[in-house]
C-alpha cells in the first residue's frame, strides 16, 4: 500500500530557504526509488520576513493549521540584524515545540565516513543524545528582587516525574531496538533536589530493561569524556540544559555544525513532530549557494525513520557518506563544492 505523508514545510530564514528545497529533492528521489510512500509538501512562508510584514512570526491560528499535517519539516529561523532573537525563537520555534508537545529532542553525533573530526584520535563514534525538551532548567519560573548589591535572581528548575520518565523510557526503547548501553547525565553531587530525583527515576525505569547496560555520570566528567573518548557512548539521556550543551559538543566533534541533524518528537504521535537541523540561518553565507545541505538532508532521514521507513533512511545516510568520501564537500568542511553539487551527488548515490 502506498503511504502519502502530508508534510508542513517551513523553510524559515537565511540558508533555511536554500537547504530545505535541496533536502526535499533528496526525499522525493528516495520516495520514488522506494516506491512504498510519497510526500505531499505544503509550504508556509513563516519566519522573520513574515514578521517584518505582519508583526508576528506566524499567524495566530498557525498551531491549529500545523495540527492538520503528519510532520513538520523546518529549515532555520533567525535574522538577528532585524528581528531580536527572543522574538524569532519564542514566536515560532519554541511556540511549535511546546504547542505540539514535542517533549523529546533527539540528536545523533556520529563520525561519518569521509569526514575529519577535529579530535586528535577520533575513533568511530556513534552517539544519540536524548534530551528532555520541555522543562528542567529551562523553565519560566523564577524572578528578580532588590537592586544594587542586594539584587537576587532566582531561576527554578522543574522536573516532573512524568516527563523525566518519558525521556528515559524513550532512551531505553532506542537502546532496545538498536544498541546496548544507556548513560544518564546527572549532577546529583551538586544539585540537591533535581538531580537526586533524576537518578531515582532512572533507577526505577532501568528495572524494566534488565537486558540493557547502564551507567550514570556527572555532567562535568561526562562532557570531558565525550570529547576525549566519544566511542565509549551509545545513548545518553540528559535534562534540557545538559542535553543542550552536549549536543552542541556533538556537532563540533562531527566536523561541522552544517551536518548535524535533529528531531523534536511528540512520541505519543498526538501532534506532528518537527524535524530541523542543529544549525541556524547562517546570515553570513545566506543566498550564496554555498551552504552545506547535509544537516537538512540527514534531518530528512530522521523524519523517514520516525515514519518507519528505516531502509530508505539508511540509503540516504549511505549516499551522504559516499558523497563526502568522494570529496564533494562544501566550504565548512574544507571543500569547494556548492550546495547544488552536494545535493546532486547525494541523489546520484541513492
Ligand atoms: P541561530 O542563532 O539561528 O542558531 P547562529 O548564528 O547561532 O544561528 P548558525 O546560523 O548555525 O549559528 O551559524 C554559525 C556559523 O556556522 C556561521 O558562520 C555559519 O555560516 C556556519 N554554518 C551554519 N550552518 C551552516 C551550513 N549548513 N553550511 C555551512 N556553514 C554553516
Ligand atoms: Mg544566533
Amino acid at each position: 500500500m502506498m503511504n502519502t505523508y502530508k508534510i508542513a514545510v517551513i523553510p524559515g530564514d537565511g540558508i533555511g530557504k536554500e537547504v530545505v528545497p535541496a533536502a526535499i529533492e533528496v526525499l522525493d528521489s528516495i520516495a520514488k526509488l522506494d516506491g512504498n510512500f510519497k510526500f505531499e509538501w505544503t509550504y508556509f512562508p513563516w519566519g522573520c520576513d513574515y514578521y517584518l510584514e505582519h508583526g508576528e512570526m506566524m499567524p495566530g491560528d498557525g498551531l491549529e493549521t500545523l495540527k492538520q499535517y503528519d510532520q513538520i519539516f523546518l529549515g532555520a529561523v533567525g535574522m538577528p540584524e532585524l528581528v531580536p532573537d527572543h522574538i524569532s525563537l519564542w514566536g515560532l520555534l519554541i511556540k511549535i515545540r511546546r504547542g505540539m508537545k514535542q517533549s523529546i529532542n533527539v540528536r545523533p553525533a556520529k563520525l561519518l565516513a569521509g569526514l575529519q573530526s577535529p579530535l586528535k584520535n577520533p575513533q568511530n563514534f556513534d552517539i544519540t543524545v536524548v534530551r528532555e525538551n520541555s522543562e528542567g532548567e529551562y523553565s519560566d519560573s523564577g524572578g528578580r528582587i532588590h537592586t544594587g548589591e542586594d539584587e537576587i535572581a532566582i531561576q527554578n528548575a522543574i522536573f516532573t516525574r512524568k516527563r523525566t520518565e518519558r525521556a528515559m523510557r524513550y532512551a531505553f526503547e532506542l537502546a532496545k531496538s538498536s544498541r546496548k548501553h544507556v548513560t544518564s547525565a546527572t549532577k546529583s553531587n551538586g544539585l540537591t533536589y533535581s538531580m537526586p530525583f533524576w537518578d531515582e527515576v532512572f533507577n526505577v525505569v532501568k528495572k524494566d530493561y534488565p537486558e540493557i547496560d547502564t551507567s550514570v555520570q556527572h555532567i562535568d566528567a561526562l562532557a570531558a569524556f565525550f570529547v576525549m573518548k566519544p566511542q565509549a557512548f551509545d545513548i545518553i539521556v540528559a535534562s534540557n540544559l545538559f542535553g543542550d550543551i552536549l549536543t552542541d559538543l556533538g556537532g563540533a566533534i562531527m566536523g561541522s555544525i552544517g551536518i548535524a541533524p535533529a528531531a523534536n518528537l511528540n512520541i505519543e504521535r498526538e501532534y506532528p513532530s518537527m524535524f530541523e537541523p542543529v544549525h541556524g540561518s547562517a546570515p553570513d553565507i545566506a543566498g550564496l549557494g554555498i551552504a552545506n545541505p547535509i544537516g537538512q538532508i540527514w534531518t530528512g532521514k530522521m523524519m523517514l525513520d520516525f515514519l518507519g521507513h528505516y531502509h530508505a533512511g539508511t540509503r540516504i545516510l549511505t549516499a551522504i557518506e559516499k558523497t563526502l568520501s568522494s570529496g564533494v564537500k562544501t566550504g565548512d568542511l574544507g571543500g569547494t563544492a556548492t550546495l547544488e553539487e552536494v545535493k546532486n551527488t547525494v541523489i546520484n548515490y541513492l
